[in-house]
């Protein structure tokens, strides 16, 4: 099967010839239709997370937002059928047993396999992934609107979920990428008055398109000035990659306003405690999504209530998309058509 491949972190992903994989007793063989490009592969790729390095394999097969047809199955796999359509999400395969799954959260399963990290992942043509975690995909979806939603649009759906923002209240959401674009629908479609922040004026025309009320571009404006004249916000979320986001995510916050993080700095965040407690600031963190969040947030698009903003491109034109994503140069979300 034809493969991008992470030979050497830091270096362009070699396009190549890789063994067909061969599916357990527990598992399926995915042929991928299409798989969404993440900020976080890129990160992987860059080795920008020293703690993550640890445990991701090498060589690598980048991708964790994979929709493919069902071609082969593993002699246990009794709920699945060959030809059916399915998606394979970051979080690839957790116990069900420990203290976390049970208790609902098993994006924080410590026993947890993911996607095109710890195993290989969807930047190939074909993937083999835990019948228990692939999650049937919605006819009204195609492969590729769907497959973004496995990573960017379960990770901000969850990030929202927990903040349970009431109606009228002021969302900020810094970063109008992949996750943001969806973010600001998401929370729209919660009653929440959003205010759309990017260093790009066409990012922020898109996010006014969705129904942002408010843009500020980070990089000609004073965020934070802006963001007091109008009340500060109930919730900041950030998913952009940059720690400045951050620093005028903090000081945007309305007293006992929360911060959302999702978007992942290789630079730790700083908040000086004073300003925290003046303020009562909460901070809380959102990884991914439960299969539940998936299929919830899948469900939403079905229903026409959360659109993908997407460009699909060839395989082999993997090194180009990063160097965009980079350049913050992408609109919506890169997906590879396989
Ligand atoms: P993206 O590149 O599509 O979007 C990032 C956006 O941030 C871009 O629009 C860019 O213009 C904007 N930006 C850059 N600097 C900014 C600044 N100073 N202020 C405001 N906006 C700024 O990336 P993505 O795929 O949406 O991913 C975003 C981040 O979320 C990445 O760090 C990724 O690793 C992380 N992520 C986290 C989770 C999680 O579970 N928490 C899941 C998926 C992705
Ligand atoms: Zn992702
Ligand atoms: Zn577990």
């Amino acid at each position: 099967m034809k493969a991008a491949i992470v030979k050497q972190f830091k270096e362009p992903l070699v396009i190549e010839e890789s063994a067909r994989p061969t599916p357990a007793a527990d598992e399926v063989l995915l042929q991928i239709a299409a798989c969404g490009v993440c900020h976080s592969d890129l990160h992987l790729a860059e080795g920008d997370w020293p703690q993550m390095m640890k445990i991701v394999k090498t060589p690598l097969i980048l991708g964790h937002e994979v929709v493919g047809q069902i071609i082969e199955k593993g002699a246990a796999v009794t709920q699945l059928e060959i030809g059916e359509r399915v998606g394979v999400a970051w979080i690839h395969y957790a116990c069900g047993a420990c203290e976390l799954c049970l208790e609902g959260n098993e994006n924080l399963c410590p026993k947890q396999q993911i996607t095109g990290a710890t195993v290989d992942g969807g930047f190939a043509e074909l993937m083999k992934a835990k019948a228990s975690h692939v999650i049937k995909v919605p006819a009204a979806l195609t492969s590729e609107e769907a497959a973004p939603l496995f990573c960017a649009g379960v990770t901000v759906y969850r990030a929202i979920k927990k903040a349970r923002i009431h109606s009228g209240q002021r969302v900020a959401i810094f970063g109008i990428g992949g996750l943001g674009h969806l973010a600001v629908q998401i929370a729209q479609s919660s009653g929440a008055q959003v205010i759309a922040i990017d260093v790009n004026d066409e990012k922020l025309a898109f996010a006014q398109a969705l129904g942002a009320t408010h843009c500020i571009n980070a990089t000609t404006e004073k965020t934070v000035q802006r963001m007091a004249s109008l009340g500060g916000a109930h919730l900041c979320i950030v998913t952009s990659a940059a720690k400045a986001a951050y620093d005028a995510a903090f000081y945007s916050l309305r007293p006992g306003g929360a911060i959302a993080v999702v978007g992942l700095p290789a630079e730790p965040l700083t908040f000086p405690a004073i300003a925290m407690v003046g303020r009562e600031a909460h901070i809380y963190a959102s990884a991914v999504g439960t299969r539940q969040d998936v299929r919830d947030v899948l469900e939403m698009a079905a229903q026409g209530k959360l659109q993908c903003q997407i460009e699909t491109r060839p395989l082999e034109q993997v090194n180009e998309i990063f160097a965009e994503m980079r350049a913050g140069k992408i609109s919506g979300r890169m997906v590879l058509k396989l």
